[in-house]
Protein backbone atom coordinates (compact mmCIF):
# COMPACT_ATOMS: atom_id res chain seq x y z
CA UNK A 1 0.00 0.00 0.00
CA UNK A 2 2.67 2.12 1.03
CA UNK A 3 4.87 1.79 -2.27
CA UNK A 4 1.68 2.32 -4.09
CA UNK A 5 1.07 5.84 -2.66
CA UNK A 6 4.52 7.24 -3.03
CA UNK A 7 4.31 5.91 -6.55
CA UNK A 8 0.74 8.10 -6.69
CA UNK A 9 2.53 11.19 -5.48
CA UNK A 10 5.65 11.19 -7.40
CA UNK A 11 4.07 10.73 -11.27
CA UNK A 12 3.94 13.74 -12.84
CA UNK A 13 2.28 12.47 -16.20
CA UNK A 14 0.10 10.14 -17.51
CA UNK A 15 0.12 9.02 -21.26
CA UNK A 16 -2.47 7.15 -22.82
CA UNK A 17 -2.60 5.41 -26.29
CA UNK A 18 -4.51 3.00 -28.15
CA UNK A 19 -1.52 0.71 -27.78
CA UNK A 20 1.41 0.81 -26.05
CA UNK A 21 4.62 -1.46 -27.59
CA UNK A 22 6.60 -1.75 -24.92
CA UNK A 23 10.20 -3.72 -26.22
CA UNK A 24 9.37 -5.70 -23.35
CA UNK A 25 6.71 -7.87 -23.70
CA UNK A 26 3.63 -8.24 -25.58
CA UNK A 27 1.87 -4.81 -26.51
CA UNK A 28 -0.21 -3.49 -24.40
CA UNK A 29 -3.99 -2.55 -25.31
CA UNK A 30 -5.36 0.86 -23.99
CA UNK A 31 -2.35 1.09 -22.06
CA UNK A 32 -0.37 3.57 -20.75
CA UNK A 33 3.12 5.10 -18.97
CA UNK A 34 2.98 7.16 -16.16
CA UNK A 35 6.21 9.72 -16.26
CA UNK A 36 7.62 11.18 -13.11
CA UNK A 37 10.37 14.02 -14.49
CA UNK A 38 12.89 12.33 -16.78
CA UNK A 39 11.62 8.59 -15.47
CA UNK A 40 9.14 6.04 -16.73
CA UNK A 41 7.69 4.90 -12.94
CA UNK A 42 4.87 2.94 -14.49
CA UNK A 43 3.50 0.95 -17.33
CA UNK A 44 0.14 -1.09 -17.91
CA UNK A 45 -3.21 -1.02 -18.95
CA UNK A 46 -4.55 2.44 -18.28
CA UNK A 47 -7.06 1.75 -15.98
CA UNK A 48 -4.79 0.01 -13.62
CA UNK A 49 -2.55 3.16 -14.41
CA UNK A 50 -4.90 5.12 -13.65
CA UNK A 51 -5.76 3.87 -10.41
CA UNK A 52 -1.86 3.90 -8.80
CA UNK A 53 -0.45 7.18 -10.17
CA UNK A 54 -1.68 11.05 -10.00
CA UNK A 55 -0.70 13.56 -12.47
CA UNK A 56 -2.02 15.12 -15.81
CA UNK A 57 -3.34 12.80 -18.53
CA UNK A 58 -2.19 13.29 -22.01
CA UNK A 59 -4.40 11.41 -24.13
CA UNK A 60 -2.56 10.31 -27.46
CA UNK A 61 -5.78 8.39 -28.71
CA UNK A 62 -5.64 5.98 -31.53
CA UNK A 63 -1.78 6.58 -31.65
CA UNK A 64 0.70 3.58 -30.94
CA UNK A 65 3.58 4.78 -28.09
CA UNK A 66 6.70 3.35 -28.35
CA UNK A 67 10.47 3.84 -27.09
CA UNK A 68 11.92 5.98 -28.54
CA UNK A 69 14.14 5.31 -31.81
CA UNK A 70 18.46 5.16 -31.15
CA UNK A 71 20.41 6.10 -34.02
CA UNK A 72 23.61 4.24 -33.57
CA UNK A 73 25.77 5.57 -36.42
CA UNK A 74 25.23 9.29 -37.75
CA UNK A 75 27.60 12.54 -38.56
CA UNK A 76 25.20 15.04 -38.48
CA UNK A 77 27.66 17.68 -39.81
CA UNK A 78 27.23 16.47 -43.40
CA UNK A 79 23.77 16.95 -43.65
CA UNK A 80 24.10 19.74 -45.27
CA UNK A 81 25.77 17.48 -48.11
CA UNK A 82 21.63 15.65 -49.13
CA UNK A 83 22.16 15.52 -52.24
CA UNK A 84 25.20 17.21 -53.33
CA UNK A 85 27.37 14.25 -54.13
CA UNK A 86 26.07 11.71 -56.81
CA UNK A 87 27.47 8.04 -56.50
CA UNK A 88 30.74 7.98 -57.75
CA UNK A 89 32.60 5.25 -59.71
CA UNK A 90 34.77 4.22 -56.86
CA UNK A 91 35.22 4.73 -53.46
CA UNK A 92 38.17 6.59 -53.42
CA UNK A 93 36.12 8.91 -55.54
CA UNK A 94 33.86 9.91 -53.33
CA UNK A 95 36.51 10.73 -50.15
CA UNK A 96 37.80 12.82 -52.68
CA UNK A 97 34.29 14.03 -53.53
CA UNK A 98 33.41 14.76 -49.68
CA UNK A 99 36.64 16.02 -49.23
CA UNK A 100 35.86 18.92 -52.05
CA UNK A 101 32.79 20.04 -49.99
CA UNK A 102 34.21 19.85 -46.92
CA UNK A 103 36.83 22.57 -47.57
CA UNK A 104 33.73 24.58 -48.62
CA UNK A 105 32.16 24.59 -45.19
CA UNK A 106 33.38 27.09 -42.48
CA UNK A 107 32.64 26.05 -38.87
CA UNK A 108 29.65 27.91 -38.77
CA UNK A 109 28.17 25.53 -41.58
CA UNK A 110 29.04 22.93 -39.65
CA UNK A 111 27.02 23.96 -36.57
CA UNK A 112 23.97 25.00 -38.39
CA UNK A 113 24.39 21.58 -40.46
CA UNK A 114 24.70 19.78 -37.07
CA UNK A 115 21.46 21.63 -35.48
CA UNK A 116 19.36 20.81 -38.70
CA UNK A 117 20.70 17.22 -38.07
CA UNK A 118 19.03 16.94 -34.65
CA UNK A 119 15.74 18.36 -35.97
CA UNK A 120 15.11 16.06 -38.32
CA UNK A 121 16.12 13.27 -36.45
CA UNK A 122 13.76 14.26 -33.91
CA UNK A 123 10.91 14.77 -36.33
CA UNK A 124 11.55 11.03 -37.49
CA UNK A 125 11.71 9.62 -33.85
CA UNK A 126 15.06 9.62 -32.92
CA UNK A 127 15.35 10.40 -29.63
CA UNK A 128 19.32 9.08 -28.83
CA UNK A 129 22.44 9.31 -31.31
CA UNK A 130 25.72 8.40 -31.53
CA UNK A 131 27.05 10.95 -33.55
CA UNK A 132 30.26 10.92 -35.02
CA UNK A 133 32.01 14.69 -35.07
CA UNK A 134 35.78 15.70 -36.84
CA UNK A 135 35.04 19.22 -34.62
CA UNK A 136 34.50 18.35 -31.32
CA UNK A 137 35.34 21.98 -30.34
CA UNK A 138 32.27 23.25 -32.14
CA UNK A 139 30.12 20.73 -29.09
CA UNK A 140 29.66 24.10 -26.62
CA UNK A 141 28.06 25.96 -29.35
CA UNK A 142 24.94 22.91 -30.05
CA UNK A 143 21.96 22.57 -27.73
CA UNK A 144 21.03 18.87 -29.15
CA UNK A 145 17.07 18.44 -28.35
CA UNK A 146 17.74 14.35 -27.71
CA UNK A 147 20.31 12.79 -26.16
CA UNK A 148 23.82 12.47 -27.62
CA UNK A 149 26.89 10.43 -27.38
CA UNK A 150 29.51 12.52 -29.05
CA UNK A 151 32.55 10.20 -30.84
CA UNK A 152 34.94 12.33 -31.46
CA UNK A 153 35.74 11.48 -35.15
CA UNK A 154 40.03 10.84 -35.49
CA UNK A 155 42.71 10.70 -38.37
CA UNK A 156 45.98 11.33 -38.08
CA UNK A 157 47.13 10.11 -41.92
CA UNK A 158 49.27 13.08 -42.48
CA UNK A 159 50.58 13.48 -39.36
CA UNK A 160 50.64 9.81 -37.43
CA UNK A 161 53.56 10.54 -35.04
CA UNK A 162 50.90 13.27 -33.61
CA UNK A 163 48.29 10.68 -33.04
CA UNK A 164 48.11 11.00 -29.27
CA UNK A 165 47.92 14.45 -29.64
CA UNK A 166 45.02 14.65 -31.31
CA UNK A 167 43.05 12.19 -29.34
CA UNK A 168 44.17 13.62 -25.69
CA UNK A 169 42.89 17.78 -27.49
CA UNK A 170 39.67 15.86 -28.80
CA UNK A 171 38.74 14.91 -24.66
CA UNK A 172 39.46 18.39 -23.16
CA UNK A 173 36.26 19.25 -26.22
CA UNK A 174 34.76 15.90 -25.33
CA UNK A 175 34.81 16.21 -21.35
CA UNK A 176 31.94 18.87 -20.93
CA UNK A 177 29.65 16.47 -22.56
CA UNK A 178 27.66 14.40 -20.19
CA UNK A 179 28.13 11.03 -22.89
CA UNK A 180 31.50 10.82 -25.28
CA UNK A 181 33.43 7.94 -27.13
CA UNK A 182 36.34 8.27 -29.41
CA UNK A 183 36.12 7.18 -33.11
CA UNK A 184 39.56 6.61 -34.78
CA UNK A 185 38.02 6.58 -38.85
CA UNK A 186 39.08 3.48 -40.32
CA UNK A 187 41.93 1.37 -40.38
CA UNK A 188 42.97 2.87 -43.75
CA UNK A 189 43.07 6.95 -42.32
CA UNK A 190 43.60 6.49 -38.22
CA UNK A 191 46.97 4.68 -37.33
CA UNK A 192 47.95 1.50 -35.61
CA UNK A 193 49.22 3.79 -32.73
CA UNK A 194 45.96 6.24 -32.52
CA UNK A 195 43.62 2.77 -32.45
CA UNK A 196 46.42 1.78 -29.82
CA UNK A 197 46.12 5.14 -27.49
CA UNK A 198 42.01 5.20 -27.96
CA UNK A 199 41.96 1.68 -26.76
CA UNK A 200 44.07 2.71 -23.64
CA UNK A 201 41.45 5.79 -22.95
CA UNK A 202 38.66 3.41 -23.13
CA UNK A 203 40.29 1.17 -20.43
CA UNK A 204 41.44 4.01 -18.34
CA UNK A 205 38.09 5.97 -18.39
CA UNK A 206 35.49 3.00 -19.70
CA UNK A 207 34.53 4.78 -22.85
CA UNK A 208 33.05 3.17 -26.18
CA UNK A 209 34.98 2.88 -28.93
CA UNK A 210 33.58 3.31 -32.64
CA UNK A 211 35.07 2.90 -36.50
CA UNK A 212 34.39 2.37 -39.70
CA UNK A 213 35.89 -1.24 -40.78
CA UNK A 214 35.24 -3.25 -44.17
CA UNK A 215 32.92 -0.77 -45.59
CA UNK A 216 34.12 -0.83 -49.22
CA UNK A 217 35.38 -3.68 -51.86
CA UNK A 218 38.22 -1.32 -52.36
CA UNK A 219 39.58 -1.11 -48.56
CA UNK A 220 39.25 -5.31 -49.09
CA UNK A 221 41.42 -4.60 -52.20
CA UNK A 222 43.46 -2.32 -50.28
CA UNK A 223 44.12 -4.30 -47.26
CA UNK A 224 44.26 -7.85 -48.85
CA UNK A 225 45.70 -7.17 -52.61
CA UNK A 226 47.86 -3.59 -52.02
CA UNK A 227 46.14 -2.24 -55.00
CA UNK A 228 43.15 -0.47 -56.26
CA UNK A 229 41.83 2.88 -56.37
CA UNK A 230 41.72 3.64 -52.76
CA UNK A 231 45.54 2.30 -52.32
CA UNK A 232 46.42 4.39 -55.30
CA UNK A 233 44.72 7.48 -53.74
CA UNK A 234 46.09 7.25 -49.88
CA UNK A 235 49.82 6.15 -51.27
CA UNK A 236 49.48 9.25 -53.11
CA UNK A 237 49.00 11.26 -50.26
CA UNK A 238 51.90 9.88 -48.14
CA UNK A 239 49.95 7.37 -45.88
CA UNK A 240 52.61 4.75 -45.40
CA UNK A 241 50.94 1.57 -47.07
CA UNK A 242 53.25 -1.12 -44.98
CA UNK A 243 50.24 -2.58 -43.79
CA UNK A 244 48.82 -3.34 -47.39
CA UNK A 245 49.06 -6.80 -48.70
CA UNK A 246 48.34 -9.66 -46.49
CA UNK A 247 45.22 -8.86 -43.90
CA UNK A 248 41.79 -8.34 -44.46
CA UNK A 249 40.37 -5.06 -42.72
CA UNK A 250 39.17 -7.06 -39.96
CA UNK A 251 41.73 -9.07 -39.42
CA UNK A 252 44.13 -5.70 -39.37
CA UNK A 253 41.29 -4.75 -37.18
CA UNK A 254 41.30 -7.68 -34.32
CA UNK A 255 45.13 -8.16 -34.21
CA UNK A 256 45.52 -4.01 -33.22
CA UNK A 257 42.52 -4.44 -30.60
CA UNK A 258 42.28 -5.72 -27.25
CA UNK A 259 46.24 -5.98 -26.67
CA UNK A 260 46.88 -2.61 -25.02
CA UNK A 261 47.26 -4.58 -21.08
CA UNK A 262 46.07 -2.83 -18.31
CA UNK A 263 44.83 -3.28 -14.60
CA UNK A 264 41.46 -2.69 -15.93
CA UNK A 265 41.47 -5.15 -18.69
CA UNK A 266 38.96 -7.35 -18.26
CA UNK A 267 40.09 -11.15 -17.85
CA UNK A 268 39.69 -13.87 -20.59
CA UNK A 269 36.52 -15.17 -18.47
CA UNK A 270 34.94 -11.46 -18.36
CA UNK A 271 35.01 -11.16 -21.76
CA UNK A 272 33.69 -14.27 -22.40
CA UNK A 273 30.87 -12.36 -20.83
CA UNK A 274 30.87 -8.88 -22.02
CA UNK A 275 30.79 -7.22 -24.95
CA UNK A 276 33.98 -5.22 -26.16
CA UNK A 277 33.67 -1.27 -26.64
CA UNK A 278 34.24 -1.17 -29.94
CA UNK A 279 31.26 0.03 -32.21
CA UNK A 280 31.79 -1.48 -35.53
CA UNK A 281 29.92 0.59 -38.46
CA UNK A 282 29.32 -1.55 -41.92
CA UNK A 283 31.48 -4.92 -42.09
CA UNK A 284 29.94 -5.34 -45.43
CA UNK A 285 33.10 -7.06 -46.92
CA UNK A 286 34.13 -10.22 -45.45
CA UNK A 287 36.29 -12.85 -46.34
CA UNK A 288 35.27 -16.49 -45.31
CA UNK A 289 38.49 -16.48 -43.29
CA UNK A 290 36.80 -13.56 -41.54
CA UNK A 291 33.80 -15.46 -40.88
CA UNK A 292 35.67 -18.12 -39.36
CA UNK A 293 37.60 -15.80 -37.23
CA UNK A 294 34.37 -13.73 -36.00
CA UNK A 295 32.53 -17.46 -34.86
CA UNK A 296 35.47 -18.59 -33.16
CA UNK A 297 35.92 -14.96 -31.43
CA UNK A 298 34.96 -15.03 -27.95
CA UNK A 299 34.95 -11.30 -27.49
CA UNK A 300 32.01 -9.73 -29.28
CA UNK A 301 31.63 -6.22 -30.56
CA UNK A 302 28.81 -4.17 -31.71
CA UNK A 303 27.93 -3.75 -35.05
CA UNK A 304 26.16 -1.07 -37.13
CA UNK A 305 24.07 -1.50 -41.00
CA UNK A 306 23.67 1.82 -42.35
CA UNK A 307 20.73 0.80 -45.49
CA UNK A 308 20.45 4.16 -46.96
CA UNK A 309 24.39 4.11 -47.10
CA UNK A 310 24.54 0.75 -48.24
CA UNK A 311 22.49 0.78 -50.86
CA UNK A 312 23.99 4.27 -52.02
CA UNK A 313 27.56 2.84 -52.61
CA UNK A 314 26.33 -0.45 -53.67
CA UNK A 315 28.38 -2.26 -51.01
CA UNK A 316 28.29 -6.55 -50.70
CA UNK A 317 25.39 -8.08 -49.26
CA UNK A 318 25.43 -7.35 -45.60
CA UNK A 319 26.18 -10.62 -43.85
CA UNK A 320 22.94 -10.16 -41.20
CA UNK A 321 21.77 -13.52 -40.63
CA UNK A 322 25.85 -14.98 -39.94
CA UNK A 323 26.77 -12.09 -37.81
CA UNK A 324 23.87 -12.53 -35.55
CA UNK A 325 24.00 -15.99 -35.24
CA UNK A 326 27.36 -15.85 -34.24
CA UNK A 327 26.64 -13.09 -31.36
CA UNK A 328 27.46 -9.78 -32.53
CA UNK A 329 24.49 -7.59 -31.61
CA UNK A 330 23.44 -5.50 -34.63
CA UNK A 331 21.84 -2.01 -34.85
CA UNK A 332 20.91 0.16 -37.31
CA UNK A 333 22.14 3.63 -38.49
CA UNK A 334 21.61 6.15 -40.63
CA UNK A 335 25.02 6.97 -41.44
CA UNK A 336 25.45 10.83 -43.31
CA UNK A 337 23.16 12.25 -45.30
CA UNK A 338 26.46 12.72 -47.67
CA UNK A 339 25.92 9.09 -48.53
CA UNK A 340 22.07 8.76 -47.59
CA UNK A 341 18.45 10.39 -48.20
CA UNK A 342 17.39 10.56 -44.57
CA UNK A 343 18.18 10.70 -41.38
CA UNK A 344 14.51 8.98 -39.93
CA UNK A 345 15.35 5.34 -38.49
CA UNK A 346 11.94 4.31 -39.93
CA UNK A 347 13.17 4.74 -43.49
CA UNK A 348 16.40 2.70 -42.69
CA UNK A 349 13.85 -0.32 -41.34
CA UNK A 350 12.11 -0.65 -44.17
CA UNK A 351 15.24 -0.76 -46.22
CA UNK A 352 16.41 -3.14 -44.05
CA UNK A 353 13.09 -5.21 -44.52
CA UNK A 354 13.65 -4.98 -47.80
CA UNK A 355 17.05 -6.59 -47.56
CA UNK A 356 15.95 -9.40 -45.26
CA UNK A 357 12.27 -10.15 -45.83
CA UNK A 358 12.39 -12.96 -43.65
CA UNK A 359 13.25 -11.35 -40.50
CA UNK A 360 10.16 -10.24 -38.76
CA UNK A 361 9.16 -6.63 -37.83
CA UNK A 362 9.61 -6.38 -34.04
CA UNK A 363 12.94 -7.82 -34.58
CA UNK A 364 14.06 -5.26 -37.22
CA UNK A 365 12.12 -2.92 -34.71
CA UNK A 366 15.13 -4.18 -32.10
CA UNK A 367 17.64 -2.74 -33.97
CA UNK A 368 16.66 0.44 -33.69
CA UNK A 369 15.61 0.27 -29.95
CA UNK A 370 16.84 -2.82 -27.61
CA UNK A 371 20.30 -3.24 -29.26
CA UNK A 372 21.77 0.15 -29.91
CA UNK A 373 20.62 1.03 -26.19
CA UNK A 374 23.01 -2.21 -25.48
CA UNK A 375 25.85 -1.02 -27.62
CA UNK A 376 25.49 2.48 -26.17
CA UNK A 377 25.54 0.98 -22.74
CA UNK A 378 22.04 1.88 -22.02
CA UNK A 379 20.36 -1.33 -21.70
CA UNK A 380 19.07 -0.83 -18.39
CA UNK A 381 17.86 2.81 -19.18
CA UNK A 382 16.62 3.16 -23.13
CA UNK A 383 15.31 0.99 -25.89
CA UNK A 384 12.10 -0.31 -23.67
CA UNK A 385 9.46 0.97 -21.92
CA UNK A 386 9.56 0.10 -18.92
CA UNK A 387 9.94 1.04 -15.29
CA UNK A 388 13.23 2.90 -13.95
CA UNK A 389 14.21 3.45 -17.65
CA UNK A 390 14.42 7.04 -19.19
CA UNK A 391 11.17 8.90 -20.78
CA UNK A 392 12.32 8.37 -24.33
CA UNK A 393 8.61 7.54 -26.40
CA UNK A 394 7.27 8.49 -29.17
CA UNK A 395 3.96 8.10 -30.71
CA UNK A 396 3.04 6.54 -34.46
CA UNK A 397 -0.18 6.71 -35.80
CA UNK A 398 -1.06 2.96 -37.08
CA UNK A 399 -4.50 1.54 -38.78
CA UNK A 400 -6.05 -1.24 -36.54
CA UNK A 401 -5.50 -4.37 -39.26
CA UNK A 402 -2.64 -6.72 -39.38
CA UNK A 403 0.73 -7.00 -37.44
CA UNK A 404 1.33 -4.04 -35.21
CA UNK A 405 5.40 -4.07 -35.97
CA UNK A 406 4.46 -4.33 -39.02
CA UNK A 407 2.47 -1.01 -39.35
CA UNK A 408 5.15 0.36 -36.99
CA UNK A 409 7.71 0.14 -39.89
CA UNK A 410 5.09 1.16 -42.39
CA UNK A 411 5.06 4.68 -40.92
CA UNK A 412 5.90 7.56 -43.00
CA UNK A 413 4.74 10.86 -41.72
CA UNK A 414 6.79 12.73 -38.77
CA UNK A 415 5.73 12.10 -35.61
CA UNK A 416 2.85 13.63 -34.28
CA UNK A 417 4.25 13.50 -30.58
CA UNK A 418 7.56 12.29 -28.59
CA UNK A 419 9.58 13.14 -25.81
CA UNK A 420 13.40 12.72 -24.93
CA UNK A 421 14.50 12.67 -21.57
CA UNK A 422 11.33 13.62 -20.34
CA UNK A 423 10.77 16.81 -22.21
CA UNK A 424 7.99 16.59 -25.02
CA UNK A 425 9.99 17.69 -28.48
CA UNK A 426 7.00 17.04 -30.25
CA UNK A 427 3.39 17.84 -29.94
CA UNK A 428 1.21 18.24 -33.30
CA UNK A 429 -2.07 19.85 -32.94
CA UNK A 430 -4.37 17.15 -32.52
CA UNK A 431 -1.87 14.11 -31.75
CA UNK A 432 -2.64 14.32 -27.97
CA UNK A 433 -5.65 15.95 -26.27
CA UNK A 434 -5.14 15.97 -22.20
ZN1 LIG B 1 30.09 6.81 -41.06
Amino acid sequence: MTAIRDRRYSSQMIIRARIVVTMDGAPIENGAVAVSRNRIVDVGRFDEIKTRNAGKTVDLGEQVLLPGLINAHCHLEYTCLRGKIPPQKSFADWIQAINAKKSELSPKDYVASITEGFAEAARFGTTAIANLTAFPELISQIQPPIRICWFAELIDIRAPERANEFVDSAIEALKQTPSWGLAPHALFTASSNLFRWCENISRRDNILLTTHLAESREEMEMFRHASGPLYEFLNSIGRPMDDCGSKTPLGGFLNLIGRGGSPNRPSAIEVNRYYLPWIVAHLNELTESDFELLERSNSKFHVVHCPGSHNYFGHSPFAFDRLRSFGFNICLGTDSLASNLSLGLFAEMRAFQKEFPSVSAEEILQTATVNPARALRYENALGQIRSGFGADLIAVLCSTSTDIFEQILAFHAPIGWSMANGKVIASVPGSAGC
